[in-house]
Protein backbone atom coordinates (compact mmCIF):
# COMPACT_ATOMS: atom_id res chain seq x y z
CA UNK A 1 0.00 0.00 0.00
CA UNK A 2 1.61 3.49 -1.17
CA UNK A 3 2.35 5.42 2.23
CA UNK A 4 -0.56 8.06 1.69
CA UNK A 5 -2.63 5.24 1.63
CA UNK A 6 -1.74 3.76 4.52
CA UNK A 7 -1.88 7.39 6.40
CA UNK A 8 -5.54 7.36 5.50
CA UNK A 9 -6.62 3.40 6.36
CA UNK A 10 -5.12 3.91 9.85
CA UNK A 11 -7.03 7.22 10.17
CA UNK A 12 -10.41 5.51 8.62
CA UNK A 13 -9.72 2.43 11.50
CA UNK A 14 -10.95 4.99 14.09
CA UNK A 15 -14.61 5.67 12.86
CA UNK A 16 -16.90 3.10 14.43
CA UNK A 17 -20.22 2.47 13.09
CA UNK A 18 -22.74 2.88 15.83
CA UNK A 19 -26.62 1.71 15.28
CA UNK A 20 -28.46 -0.72 16.93
CA UNK A 21 -29.68 -3.75 14.60
CA UNK A 22 -32.09 -5.11 16.16
CA UNK A 23 -34.60 -8.05 14.63
CA UNK A 24 -36.80 -4.84 13.76
CA UNK A 25 -34.09 -2.54 12.69
CA UNK A 26 -36.33 0.18 13.94
CA UNK A 27 -34.59 1.21 17.14
CA UNK A 28 -33.00 4.89 17.41
CA UNK A 29 -31.10 4.10 21.06
CA UNK A 30 -27.40 4.61 21.67
CA UNK A 31 -25.20 1.42 20.39
CA UNK A 32 -23.34 0.41 23.56
CA UNK A 33 -20.03 -1.34 23.49
CA UNK A 34 -21.54 -4.88 23.18
CA UNK A 35 -18.99 -8.09 23.59
CA UNK A 36 -19.33 -10.42 21.05
CA UNK A 37 -17.01 -12.93 23.02
CA UNK A 38 -18.57 -12.53 26.66
CA UNK A 39 -16.58 -10.92 29.20
CA UNK A 40 -17.81 -11.67 32.45
CA UNK A 41 -17.03 -15.27 32.19
CA UNK A 42 -15.34 -16.08 29.00
CA UNK A 43 -12.79 -13.28 29.02
CA UNK A 44 -12.18 -13.43 32.27
CA UNK A 45 -11.07 -17.19 31.80
CA UNK A 46 -8.39 -16.00 29.08
CA UNK A 47 -7.20 -12.75 30.24
CA UNK A 48 -3.68 -11.69 31.87
CA UNK A 49 -3.55 -8.69 34.10
CA UNK A 50 -6.59 -7.14 32.44
CA UNK A 51 -5.47 -8.14 28.51
CA UNK A 52 -6.08 -10.39 25.73
CA UNK A 53 -3.98 -10.53 22.38
CA UNK A 54 -6.43 -10.12 19.09
CA UNK A 55 -4.86 -9.83 15.51
CA UNK A 56 -4.72 -5.83 14.65
CA UNK A 57 -2.57 -3.75 11.97
CA UNK A 58 -0.50 -1.59 13.98
CA UNK A 59 1.41 1.37 11.79
CA UNK A 60 4.82 0.95 12.27
CA UNK A 61 7.52 3.55 10.64
CA UNK A 62 5.27 4.14 7.84
CA UNK A 63 4.25 0.63 7.34
CA UNK A 64 1.19 -1.90 8.31
CA UNK A 65 2.02 -5.08 10.74
CA UNK A 66 0.23 -7.74 11.28
CA UNK A 67 0.71 -8.47 15.23
CA UNK A 68 -1.18 -10.19 18.27
CA UNK A 69 -2.16 -6.41 20.11
CA UNK A 70 -2.78 -6.94 23.64
CA UNK A 71 -6.07 -5.45 24.11
CA UNK A 72 -8.13 -4.55 27.47
CA UNK A 73 -10.92 -7.06 28.29
CA UNK A 74 -13.08 -4.50 28.50
CA UNK A 75 -13.01 -3.51 24.80
CA UNK A 76 -11.85 -6.73 23.34
CA UNK A 77 -14.09 -8.15 20.65
CA UNK A 78 -16.59 -5.12 21.31
CA UNK A 79 -19.45 -3.86 18.43
CA UNK A 80 -21.39 -0.99 18.72
CA UNK A 81 -23.84 -2.55 16.98
CA UNK A 82 -26.63 -3.16 20.15
CA UNK A 83 -28.66 -0.86 22.62
CA UNK A 84 -28.20 -1.78 26.16
CA UNK A 85 -31.86 -2.90 26.36
CA UNK A 86 -31.62 -5.16 22.94
CA UNK A 87 -28.03 -6.19 23.79
CA UNK A 88 -29.36 -7.67 27.10
CA UNK A 89 -32.55 -9.05 25.53
CA UNK A 90 -31.25 -11.14 22.51
CA UNK A 91 -28.56 -12.84 24.87
CA UNK A 92 -30.31 -13.19 27.87
CA UNK A 93 -29.81 -16.87 28.12
CA UNK A 94 -26.35 -16.91 27.64
CA UNK A 95 -25.47 -13.94 29.45
CA UNK A 96 -26.94 -14.79 32.54
CA UNK A 97 -26.17 -18.76 32.69
CA UNK A 98 -22.92 -20.19 32.36
CA UNK A 99 -23.25 -21.66 28.94
CA UNK A 100 -24.92 -25.40 28.38
CA UNK A 101 -24.39 -26.62 25.01
CA UNK A 102 -27.46 -29.08 25.20
CA UNK A 103 -29.68 -26.38 25.45
CA UNK A 104 -30.88 -25.02 22.12
CA UNK A 105 -31.48 -21.61 22.82
CA UNK A 106 -28.71 -21.22 24.63
CA UNK A 107 -26.60 -22.40 21.00
CA UNK A 108 -29.42 -20.40 18.93
CA UNK A 109 -28.05 -17.11 21.05
CA UNK A 110 -24.22 -17.89 20.55
CA UNK A 111 -24.73 -18.23 16.81
CA UNK A 112 -26.99 -15.27 16.42
CA UNK A 113 -24.15 -13.08 18.39
CA UNK A 114 -22.30 -14.23 15.81
CA UNK A 115 -23.98 -12.78 12.78
CA UNK A 116 -24.75 -10.14 14.47
CA UNK A 117 -21.07 -9.06 14.55
CA UNK A 118 -20.42 -9.78 11.53
CA UNK A 119 -23.46 -7.53 9.84
CA UNK A 120 -21.49 -4.84 12.18
CA UNK A 121 -18.73 -5.58 10.84
CA UNK A 122 -19.21 -5.66 7.46
CA UNK A 123 -20.96 -1.62 8.11
CA UNK A 124 -18.06 -0.14 10.10
CA UNK A 125 -15.80 -1.73 6.89
CA UNK A 126 -17.88 0.46 4.36
CA UNK A 127 -17.97 3.38 7.16
CA UNK A 128 -13.90 3.43 7.06
CA UNK A 129 -13.90 2.84 3.67
CA UNK A 130 -15.97 6.16 3.02
CA UNK A 131 -13.96 8.12 5.35
CA UNK A 132 -11.17 6.87 3.27
CA UNK A 133 -13.06 7.68 0.38
CA UNK A 134 -14.07 11.52 1.41
CA UNK A 135 -9.97 12.18 2.83
CA UNK A 136 -9.56 11.33 -0.55
CA UNK A 137 -11.71 13.30 -2.68
CA UNK A 138 -10.77 16.33 -0.39
CA UNK A 139 -7.02 15.85 -1.50
CA UNK A 140 -8.14 16.19 -4.97
CA UNK A 141 -10.85 18.53 -4.12
CA UNK A 142 -13.37 16.23 -5.80
CA UNK A 143 -16.95 15.78 -4.87
CA UNK A 144 -17.39 12.41 -3.24
CA UNK A 145 -20.29 11.91 -4.53
CA UNK A 146 -19.70 12.41 -7.78
CA UNK A 147 -15.63 10.48 -7.71
CA UNK A 148 -15.07 6.91 -7.97
CA UNK A 149 -12.33 5.50 -5.79
CA UNK A 150 -10.78 2.24 -4.53
CA UNK A 151 -12.37 3.44 -1.26
CA UNK A 152 -15.90 4.57 -2.80
CA UNK A 153 -15.82 0.46 -4.81
CA UNK A 154 -14.57 -1.36 -1.05
CA UNK A 155 -17.57 0.76 0.73
CA UNK A 156 -20.03 -0.59 -2.08
CA UNK A 157 -18.90 -4.37 -1.92
CA UNK A 158 -18.65 -3.94 2.32
CA UNK A 159 -22.49 -3.20 2.54
CA UNK A 160 -23.42 -5.34 -0.04
CA UNK A 161 -21.53 -8.01 2.29
CA UNK A 162 -23.67 -6.50 4.98
CA UNK A 163 -26.54 -7.00 3.27
CA UNK A 164 -25.86 -10.74 2.17
CA UNK A 165 -24.94 -11.20 5.79
CA UNK A 166 -28.49 -9.46 7.01
CA UNK A 167 -30.58 -11.72 4.48
CA UNK A 168 -28.57 -14.88 6.17
CA UNK A 169 -30.49 -13.32 9.53
CA UNK A 170 -33.46 -12.60 8.25
CA UNK A 171 -34.25 -16.00 6.59
CA UNK A 172 -32.42 -18.34 9.12
CA UNK A 173 -33.55 -16.55 12.62
CA UNK A 174 -35.12 -13.58 12.31
CA UNK A 175 -38.35 -15.25 10.31
CA UNK A 176 -38.64 -18.37 11.87
CA UNK A 177 -38.65 -16.17 15.44
CA UNK A 178 -41.35 -13.64 13.82
CA UNK A 179 -43.51 -16.99 12.77
CA UNK A 180 -42.83 -18.25 16.15
CA UNK A 181 -40.88 -20.92 14.72
CA UNK A 182 -37.04 -22.09 16.42
CA UNK A 183 -34.71 -21.46 13.72
CA UNK A 184 -33.72 -25.25 12.26
CA UNK A 185 -29.99 -25.19 12.69
CA UNK A 186 -27.61 -28.24 12.71
CA UNK A 187 -24.24 -28.08 15.21
CA UNK A 188 -21.45 -29.82 15.62
CA UNK A 189 -20.20 -29.69 19.03
CA UNK A 190 -16.88 -30.11 19.85
CA UNK A 191 -15.95 -30.31 23.69
CA UNK A 192 -12.37 -30.38 24.32
CA UNK A 193 -11.41 -31.83 27.70
CA UNK A 194 -8.09 -31.16 29.01
CA UNK A 195 -7.97 -27.75 27.18
CA UNK A 196 -6.45 -24.83 29.65
CA UNK A 197 -8.82 -21.78 28.62
CA UNK A 198 -6.34 -19.98 26.17
CA UNK A 199 -8.47 -19.47 22.82
CA UNK A 200 -12.08 -18.11 22.35
CA UNK A 201 -13.87 -17.15 18.75
CA UNK A 202 -16.96 -15.64 17.74
CA UNK A 203 -17.76 -16.31 13.55
CA UNK A 204 -19.83 -15.79 10.88
CA UNK A 205 -18.23 -17.15 7.77
CA UNK A 206 -19.28 -18.32 3.99
CA UNK A 207 -18.23 -21.60 2.54
CA UNK A 208 -19.80 -20.68 -0.74
CA UNK A 209 -22.76 -18.92 -2.36
CA UNK A 210 -26.14 -19.97 -3.17
CA UNK A 211 -27.32 -18.79 -6.95
CA UNK A 212 -29.06 -15.92 -5.35
CA UNK A 213 -25.88 -14.49 -3.93
CA UNK A 214 -27.33 -16.03 -0.08
CA UNK A 215 -24.23 -16.86 1.93
CA UNK A 216 -23.90 -20.78 2.39
CA UNK A 217 -21.71 -21.11 5.77
CA UNK A 218 -21.55 -21.58 9.73
CA UNK A 219 -20.83 -19.69 12.96
CA UNK A 220 -17.98 -20.95 15.03
CA UNK A 221 -18.11 -20.34 18.57
CA UNK A 222 -15.03 -21.67 20.97
CA UNK A 223 -15.53 -21.06 24.56
CA UNK A 224 -13.62 -21.79 27.52
CA UNK A 225 -16.02 -22.93 30.29
CA UNK A 226 -13.40 -23.55 32.69
CA UNK A 227 -10.08 -24.59 33.43
CA UNK A 228 -9.66 -27.57 31.87
CA UNK A 229 -12.94 -27.71 29.33
CA UNK A 230 -13.64 -25.34 26.01
CA UNK A 231 -16.31 -26.22 23.57
CA UNK A 232 -16.21 -25.00 20.15
CA UNK A 233 -19.89 -25.04 18.44
CA UNK A 234 -20.41 -24.88 14.69
CA UNK A 235 -23.85 -23.85 13.68
CA UNK A 236 -25.62 -24.45 10.19
CA UNK A 237 -29.02 -23.87 8.87
CA UNK A 238 -30.10 -27.62 8.26
CA UNK A 239 -30.57 -27.04 4.49
CA UNK A 240 -27.40 -26.15 4.22
CA UNK A 241 -26.12 -29.33 6.06
CA UNK A 242 -24.39 -31.23 2.56
CA UNK A 243 -22.39 -28.16 1.78
CA UNK A 244 -20.88 -27.37 4.83
CA UNK A 245 -19.97 -30.69 5.35
CA UNK A 246 -18.54 -31.15 2.66
CA UNK A 247 -16.58 -27.63 2.51
CA UNK A 248 -15.24 -28.24 6.21
CA UNK A 249 -14.57 -32.26 5.96
CA UNK A 250 -11.29 -31.40 7.19
CA UNK A 251 -12.83 -30.63 10.42
CA UNK A 252 -16.13 -32.99 10.50
CA UNK A 253 -14.05 -35.68 9.26
CA UNK A 254 -11.07 -35.18 12.30
CA UNK A 255 -10.81 -38.28 14.84
CA UNK A 256 -9.85 -37.05 17.92
CA UNK A 257 -6.31 -36.83 17.55
CA UNK A 258 -6.28 -34.41 14.78
CA UNK A 259 -9.42 -32.43 16.07
CA UNK A 260 -7.97 -29.29 18.00
CA UNK A 261 -5.11 -29.08 14.68
CA UNK A 262 -7.72 -28.51 12.27
CA UNK A 263 -10.13 -26.43 14.48
CA UNK A 264 -6.98 -24.37 15.21
CA UNK A 265 -6.27 -24.61 11.16
CA UNK A 266 -9.58 -23.38 10.38
CA UNK A 267 -9.94 -20.31 12.75
CA UNK A 268 -6.54 -19.19 11.39
CA UNK A 269 -7.85 -19.20 7.99
CA UNK A 270 -11.57 -18.19 8.76
CA UNK A 271 -12.03 -16.10 11.52
CA UNK A 272 -10.63 -13.08 12.42
CA UNK A 273 -12.62 -12.25 15.57
CA UNK A 274 -10.71 -13.98 18.33
CA UNK A 275 -8.76 -13.64 21.50
CA UNK A 276 -5.39 -15.17 22.67
CA UNK A 277 -4.22 -15.83 26.13
CA UNK A 278 -1.18 -13.15 26.77
CA UNK A 279 0.26 -15.93 29.10
CA UNK A 280 -0.50 -18.85 26.27
CA UNK A 281 1.53 -16.66 23.28
CA UNK A 282 4.21 -16.25 25.75
CA UNK A 283 4.79 -20.09 25.61
CA UNK A 284 5.36 -19.73 21.69
CA UNK A 285 8.53 -19.73 20.11
CA UNK A 286 9.42 -16.63 17.68
CA UNK A 287 8.72 -19.17 14.37
CA UNK A 288 5.55 -20.43 15.46
CA UNK A 289 4.46 -16.53 16.65
CA UNK A 290 5.63 -15.48 12.78
CA UNK A 291 3.97 -18.60 11.12
CA UNK A 292 0.74 -17.89 12.85
CA UNK A 293 0.62 -14.52 11.77
CA UNK A 294 1.66 -15.04 8.48
CA UNK A 295 -0.54 -17.62 7.57
CA UNK A 296 -3.62 -15.57 9.11
CA UNK A 297 -3.05 -12.48 6.73
CA UNK A 298 -2.33 -14.31 3.96
CA UNK A 299 -6.30 -15.87 4.51
CA UNK A 300 -7.67 -12.28 5.01
CA UNK A 301 -8.46 -11.09 1.90
CA UNK A 302 -9.49 -14.14 0.55
CA UNK A 303 -9.37 -17.56 2.47
CA UNK A 304 -6.81 -20.04 1.29
CA UNK A 305 -5.58 -23.47 1.67
CA UNK A 306 -2.96 -23.29 4.66
CA UNK A 307 0.40 -25.78 3.89
CA UNK A 308 -0.08 -28.19 6.69
CA UNK A 309 3.18 -27.55 10.05
CA UNK A 310 2.17 -28.85 14.00
CA UNK A 311 2.93 -24.50 15.08
CA UNK A 312 -0.31 -23.91 13.64
CA UNK A 313 -2.19 -25.43 16.30
CA UNK A 314 -2.55 -22.58 18.61
CA UNK A 315 -4.54 -24.48 21.44
CA UNK A 316 -1.30 -25.60 22.21
ZN1 LIG B 1 -31.91 -1.12 20.50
Amino acid sequence: MPKEDIRLFAKAQKKDYARCLPPSMDCDEEPIRAHSIQNARVLDLIQTDGHVLMPRYKLVKGELLMEFAKVGRNDASTFTGLCSKHDTELFKAIDTNPLDVDKCEHRRQLAYRSVMREMHTELENGERAWAMHEEICKGQKADPNETVTKASLLYVACNKKAHTVYRYRRRHFDKPAEEGKAPDLRHLIIEMDNQKPVLAASSLFSTGFTEQGDIIGPTLNIVPLDENKSVAIISYPAEQTATVKTSLAKVFGADEKTLKYELAKLVIQRVENFVLSPAHHDTWSEDKRSLVLREFEASLAEPKEIPDHADLNIFL
